[in-house]
């Protein structure tokens, strides 16, 4: 039963080492482990927000607002920060003052936000309003910040925005080099983030960056795959936003029908949806064919239309360029001082925002206008202007060139170098892995082999315990204590069978009228009788003595060493005690007395049962002899053994 308890501990004890075991080398697995925590409510309308901000952006808004109706009522700083630069993102060239108090609301929610990359986010929309107000320096300003935070926090998603924001802008302001490498860098992070609207928004702002460099074939070309990837994806708005971008690149390109269909469709998208701004810059671009395909009448109704459009989202370079092209307009159709006025608004913005392109084309105009209405110094001034212009474009153009292709030359060794550290640190980390696997499985051996020695030690001394009961249980007597008759024969065995064997006593106690106890009080007290003779008996045997209980009510005490005179006194003295057992509880004072036989072992050849034959003999003397007493029979005196017959000795009959 207890070794059955035993078992089922040791089994459980094995069942929670192995669980233990296997916890340990699984929480040392490098794969993640899926937490089962339940995300914000509104995070599912923020993030389907996020993806349709360039695709479908009134879906966009719409979830965003769902979204903060949400926050209001359970309140997330992270999440509300990321609605709100949503909407910040899509006011920006909506509404001025909605825009800005979005981003100020973002900002008061920063020092609550846990997302540290966030306040990189706010950083961008900022100076995309600025950006908008052609505020470039300001604009540029922030988007360093905005770089440096999100590096700091390192925070891929708000990186990838800040550098094509400040890509962006460098390109615009003629630094095409830095533009570049910033735009390929937002770039392949949207592509790792797998964020493929965003990617192919850098792409375009790449393709942008090469016009503005005067590259425009290769524009034109990134500009017809990022469109067949939009139509393909189903990015609406982004397709108006290329397709105006296309038109640009033929217009520079002088392919003015391929302009007008660039321009025609980027009007019908942006109309379809209700984008205003992008309406204006497609109109711009059909009133540049035009001019160029000498309707300078169509030209001025259709900026007449662009610029009620763009009074709706002030854009300070697009007003700008609708001037231009009303100059260019006007100029044609002979009403000199209106296209004067007209080119001299657009060249104040070309000259803040150093769009030198622009400034060249103005500049240009402006003399053949004023040299028209006869004012030749100025118009000779601004001829010189324009050359001075056009020399500092070709010539920023062309170091720009050589500056692209060493950062385009850089980008490619870089990525070479990144995939190959990628692939060394891939490689380090399997292998680290892989060790700490193996360290986990060594740990999991040790300590399993210790549980399992553990536990087969506790078996085994289990086993070694219950072997020494059943043994001291076969060889004591149970009533009593003592050793049996088994135990004090093998004990006596090997003495008597020594060479040369020291004398050895034997003695024979057995109880007096046993049975008339048995009769008289009961068996109990019968018992009772016998183990009180036993105790008395123990006391007084010393080893090398031994005692034990033959059976009945007879005991045996082996005495070696001892001679006759000893051992009779012993006897004596046995009885003795006997006689001295106070008896008042149980027997009501009868005494208990006990008969003794005694012998001597032989000097040699005795056993223990020729011993307890004559001790038995000796007995029986004395209860015959009355009982309370101690008899002797010693053995028989040891005869000479006969002596070898001489040879020639006869023998006769
Ligand atoms: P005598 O003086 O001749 O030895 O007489 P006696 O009564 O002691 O001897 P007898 O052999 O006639 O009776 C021995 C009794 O001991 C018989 C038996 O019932 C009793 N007996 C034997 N073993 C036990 C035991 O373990 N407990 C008890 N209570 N009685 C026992
Ligand atoms: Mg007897
Ligand atoms: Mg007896």
């Amino acid at each position: 039963m207890r070794l059955l308890t035993l078992i089922r501990t040791a089994c459980l004890f094995l069942a929670v080492a192995i669980l233990t075991v296997a916890g340990t080398v699984r929480a040392a697995d490098p794969r993640p482990t899926e937490t089962a925590s339940t995300p914000h409510p509104a995070q599912t309308y923020i993030d389907r927000a996020a993806a349709a901000v360039r695709a479908r952006p009134e879906d966009s808004v719409r979830d965003t607002q769902a979204a903060l109706k949400i926050l209001a009522n359970q309140p997330n700083a992270d999440l509300e920060i990321r609605a709100r630069l949503l909407l910040c993102d899509h006011l920006s060239e909506r509404d001025k003052a909605a825009a800005e108090a979005e981003v100020a609301k973002a900002r008061a929610l920063l020092p609550r936000a846990t997302r540290r990359g966030l306040e990189a986010g706010v950083l961008n929309c900022e100076g995309t309003i600025l950006e908008t107000v052609s505020e470039n320096a300001r604009a540029r300003e922030l988007y360093e910040q905005a770089v440096a935070v999100a590096t700091r926090a390192q925070d891929d998603e708000m990186l990838a925005a800040s550098l094509f924001a400040r890509g962006y802008l460098l390109g615009l302001q003629g630094q095409y080099a830095t533009g570049l490498a910033d735009l390929k860098r937002g770039q392949a992070l949207y592509e790792e983030l797998d964020l493929p609207h965003h990617s192919l928004t850098a792409l375009n702002g790449i393709a942008i960056l090469y016009n503005r460099m005067g590259d425009y074939a290769q524009a034109r070309y990134m500009y017809d795959q990022a469109l067949k990837v939009q139509r393909e994806a189903g990015m609406y708005r982004e397709q108006g936003v290329t397709l105006h971008n296309l038109g640009r690149a033929h217009e520079n390109l002088r392919e003015w029908d391929a302009a007008q269909a660039a321009f025609q469709e980027s009007y019908d998208i942006n109309r379809q949806l209700n984008y205003p701004r992008g309406e204006a810059y497609a109109l711009r671009g059909l009133a540049a064919v035009k001019n160029a395909k000498g309707d300078p009448n169509g030209a001025l109704q259709t900026l007449e239309q662009a610029m009620v459009l763009q009074r709706q989202t002030p854009d300070a370079r697009l007003n700008a360029q609708i001037q231009l092209a009303r100059g260019v307009a006007l100029h044609r159709l002979r009403q000199l001082p209106a296209s004067a006025e007209a080119l001299q608004a657009a060249l104040g913005v070309f000259r803040q925002a150093d769009s030198l392109s622009e400034l060249r084309a103005t500049y240009g105009e402006l003399a053949a206008v004023l040299s028209d209405m006869g004012d030749w110094r100025e118009g000779y001034a601004h001829l010189l202007n324009a050359q001075e212009t056009s020399e500092r474009m070709f010539r920023n153009q062309v170091d720009q060139r050589f500056a692209t292709l060493k950062v385009e030359f850089d980008t490619a060794a870089k990525e070479k170098e990144n995939a190959l550290l990628v692939r060394e640190n891939n490689a380090n980390q399997l292998a680290l892995a892989e060790g700490q696997r193996a360290r986990n499985w060594q740990r999991a051996v040790i300590v399993l082999t210790v549980v399992l020695i553990v536990l087969l030690g506790i078996l085994a001394w289990h086993q070694w315990r219950s072997t020494r009961r059943m043994r001291t249980l076969a060889m004591t007597d149970e009533l009593t204590g003592v050793p049996n008759r088994r135990a004090v024969l093998t004990r006596l065995a090997p003495l008597l069978r020594q060479p040369n064997p020291p004398s050895c006593a034997m003695l024979i106690i057995d109880i007096d009228h046993f049975k008339s106890i048995n009769d008289q009080h009961g068996h109990a007290e019968g018992d009772e009788a016998l183990k009180a003779v036993a105790r008395e008996l123990r006391e007084d045997v010393h080893e090398p003595a031994f005692i034990g209980r033959l059976g009945g009510e007879e005991f045996v005490v082996a005495i070696p060493g001892a001679d006759y005179d000893r051992a009779y006194r012993l006897a004596e003295r046995f009885r003795e005690s006997v006689m001295s057992i106070d008896t008042r509880r149980w027997l009501n004072d009868r005494r208990i007395t006990v008969s003794i036989g005694l012998t001597m072992a032989k000097s040699t050849g005795d056993t223990p049962s020729t011993m307890l034959q004559r001790a038995d003999a000796a007995l029986y003397d004395a209860k015959r002899a009355g009982r309370n007493c101690v008899k002797v029979q010693l053995p028989a005196p040891e005869s000479e053994a006969p002596a070898p017959m001489k040879p020639g000795q006869v023998e006769f009959a």
